[in-house]
């Protein structure tokens, strides 16, 4: 019988089921055609060429722009039981004609391979006597001219179907747009390709936008729920990661920055810790990420609002990539988008240009804005439609409402008018809630009749409200002029009573936290990581076991094996095997030291006597059994019936475990219970009660279904 797709999923990667199209696509590779394929970041694009390299004859060519993740990308082969190996200038000479050597004695499945080496020297005429039967091409967006990355070296990729006809072509990328699909395709010569888009969304990571007011404190306290997690900050200038890096390193966090600025070896190694969790988080500049593929980042920051949706989406795309839950937050608030509307007047563009560039924070601004799902804003933008709310962002879960605010605007407005357009925020918010400092009192606003009219409502409130009048062009705000508000033609019909405005209702930071997390508790999603005592036992493990390997934690097992591996603690190969994301390889390699972990784990923490869930009873009946006690002797020191100890060891028996059962039951016995059990036709797992009573009850159940195993184990 030849081996399947499914197979091969199962016994290299571990995993049960195909993600949506990966199958299609596999089997669409495997009828030698060619196809383009277009997932985003951390949909599942590696396994649609890796299991055709497989499954097929000869050498799978992975060309790839990305130097720094070859290593890694074939660690994780590696770890899996694949043969591969990358070539790239990063190799001494010996090393790479080692690489040479193996492929062309076909002891690989995959060669990673970066364009210019493809075509550097003779590498070409190589290929020709390496029987390559696929050629997969990542980030093939890089070919495009259209792209947002495009690299002159891959434009050599054009001759590669002339060269090879017969060798069919897998495409990917998760850059969307059409203009770069079509390119890629002509560019590479595979216009009959089959073109498989997946959708974008990526349901895992949860979506929110938090008032951009004290952010520091409010990163604080999403650290605190957040320990030990991988994530990234990303802030606007070189200058705000310095800060904030620094504010919450003195907090006690473990954190660097990194930006363009710094010195190319620097920003290695702050990457490399990054990548083996030695540093927990980054603050970056978008300069930070590209070419990041670590799987277990967990939550991404942005400290000031990105310049549009594309670049957000790509960077929160950071976070999550194993598909395990993972939290994104985007501060906001009107300063934000006039630093931005600033940057791109003051910049060197056309006007043309800079209209687009306006266009594109427009949309992020909206997204920011928005009082209906995010996620639906985030699809429609990717032109994808979106029948339902998501459930997993902010406006889900606290749904917006609007009342009418005219009175609101009118007391603000007001004061504006007031002090002859001449404060900023905070001197306002003095003044409408009637604060008696120095300089209201200095200014003599004290005696202004908008004194103190806005008192029933907080500060953060005003703020709030202020921001989204200024949002929606209620008044301008001049910022040559110290931030200082103005009014418009907008303000004067407001202030006339001529128009209505509508505001969305504040809700408190802390009351939204509160009733989201109610929610989240209520609605805990399955893969949930759930960071217990064991979960970080087994992390540490794994830090150490990656460590001595030189790879990344993540390259060893993700956070989702690692989570599920806690909860369900396996201690038998097969349960081990069960496990999301454990093919043959990993378990050869890791399997034992982990189950080995997991029972000390589980020896410390169970007291004689007491049942545990989740199989610990029956480790710790199996220690005494190892330890050479008789069935009596265990069941005294562990306070338990003797039949509740044979059950344990007939249980431990059956998940794969060495135990004798014979040498539990003597012969006589052994052949009474049989004897009889064959004579009414009962087997092991039926009500075991007629037996017993034909047996006059001389024998207990734990006897009775001891005989019953070991019979139809040797059938
Ligand atoms: P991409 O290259 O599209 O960014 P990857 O190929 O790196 O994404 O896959 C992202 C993660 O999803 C990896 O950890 C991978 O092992 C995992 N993965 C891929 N296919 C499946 C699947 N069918 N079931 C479970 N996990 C999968
Ligand atoms: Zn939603």
């Amino acid at each position: 019988m030849s081996i399947t797709k499914e197979d091969v999923l199962k016994r290299y990667f571990g995993y049960d089921n195909f993600r949506p199209l990966q199958a299609e696509i596999i089997d669409t590779v495997l009828q030698n055609q060619d196809c383009l394929v277009l997932m985003p970041t951390g949909g599942g694009k590696s396994v649609c060429f890796q299991i055709p390299a497989i499954l097929k004859n000869g050498l799978t060519v992975v060309i790839s722009p990305l130097i720094a993740l070859m290593k890694d990308q074939v660690e994780t082969l590696k770890g899996n039981g694949i043969n591969a190996a990358f070539l790239n200038s990063s190799l001494s000479s010996s090393e790479q004609d080692q690489v040479m050597w193996q492929a062309k004695i076909g002891e690989l499945k995959l060669l990673y391979i970066a364009p210019e080496r493809l075509f550097a020297g003779n590498t070409f005429e190589y290929l020709r006597e390496w029987n390559v039967s696929l050629f997969a091409i990542d980030e093939s967006h890089c070919i495009s001219s259209w792209g947002h990355d495009f690299r002159p070296e891959y434009r050599q990729l054009s001759s590669l179907k002339q060269r090879f006809p017969n060798v069919p072509v897998i495409a990917l990328t998760a850059t969307a747009d059409r203009v770069t699909r079509r390119d890629i395709l002509k560019q590479l010569g595979i216009e009959q390709a089959e073109t498989f888009v997946s959708s974008f969304d990526r349901p895992n990571l949860n979506l929110n936008v938090l008032p951009g007011r004290k952010r520091i404190q409010q990163i604080q306290s999403f650290l605190k729920k957040h320990i030990g997690q991988a994530g990234i900050i990303y802030c606007l200038s070189r200058k705000g990661t310095e800060t904030v890096a620094k504010s919450l390193e003195n907090a006690g966090f473990s954190v660097a920055f990194y930006h363009a600025g710094l010195p190319s070896d620097e920003r290695s190694l702050v990457q490399e810790q990054f990548l083996k969790d030695d540093i927990q988080i980054i603050v970056a500049t978008i300069a930070f990420g590209m070419g990041i593929d670590k799987s277990n980042v967990r939550w991404v920051i942005h400290y000031n609002l990105p310049s549009n949706v594309e670049s957000f989406y790509q960077e929160i795309g950071r976070a999550g990539r194993d598909g395990s839950p993972s939290d994104t937050v985007l501060f906001y608030s009107y300063m934000d988008i006039i630093t931005r509307q600033d940057m791109i007047n003051n910049s060197e563009q056309s006007e043309e240009q800079k209209e687009l560039l306006h266009a594109k924070l427009n949309r992020m601004k909206q997204y920011a804005e928005a009082d209906i799902c995010r996620r639906r804003i985030l699809l429609s933008y990717f032109n994808e439609a979106v029948e339902q709310d998501c459930g997993n962002c902010d406006v889900c879960r606290n749904p917006r409402t609007r009342f009418d605010a005219t009175v609101i605007a009118q007391k603000a407005l007001s004061g504006i008018a007031r002090t002859n357009q001449k404060i900023a925020m905070s001197m306002l918010i003095d003044i409408l809630r009637g604060s008696r400092n120095r300089a209201i009192m200095q200014h003599g606003y004290d005696r202004l009749p908008t004194f103190g009219v806005g008192h029933d409502l907080r500060g953060e409130e005003w703020a709030e409200y202020i921001g989204q009048l200024l949002n929606s062009g209620a008044m301008d705000i001049a910022y040559d002029e110290a931030h200082t508000f103005k009014l418009n033609a907008f303000s004067r019909q407001i202030l006339k009573g001529e128009r209505k405005v509508e505001l969305v209702k504040f809700i408190p930071i802390a009351e939204r936290k509160a009733k989201e997390e109610e929610l989240s508790f209520r609605e805990k999603p399955k893969q949930e990581i759930i960071r217990d005592e064991l979960f970080e036992r087994l992390r540490s493990l794994r830090k150490q076991m990656a460590d001595a390997l030189n790879v990344p934690p993540y390259v060893v097992f993700s956070d989702a094996t690692l989570s599920e591996m806690a909860q369900k603690r396996p201690i038998t190969e097969a349960q081990m095997k069960a496990v999301s994301g454990i093919g043959a390889e990993k378990y050869r390699r890791y399997g034992q030291a982990f189950i080995n972990e997991i029972v000390m784990f589980a020896k410390e923490n169970t007291q004689p006597g007491t049942r545990v869930v989740n199989g610990l009873t029956y480790l710790e009946t199996f220690e005494l059994y190892k330890a050479g006690y008789s069935v009596k002797v265990i069941a005294e020191k562990r306070n338990l019936q003797s039949v509740t100890i044979l059950s344990h060891l007939i249980k431990l028996k059956e998940d794969g475990h060495p135990i004798d059962l014979k040498a539990l039951i003597d012969d006589k016995s052994y052949q009474t219970i049989t004897r009889a059990a064959q004579e009414i036709s009962i087997r092991k797992n039926d009500t075991l009660k007629p037996l017993f009573e034909l047996l006059n009850e001389v024998y207990d159940y734990g006897q009775i279904k001891l005989a019953l195993t070991i019979m139809e184990e040797e059938l």
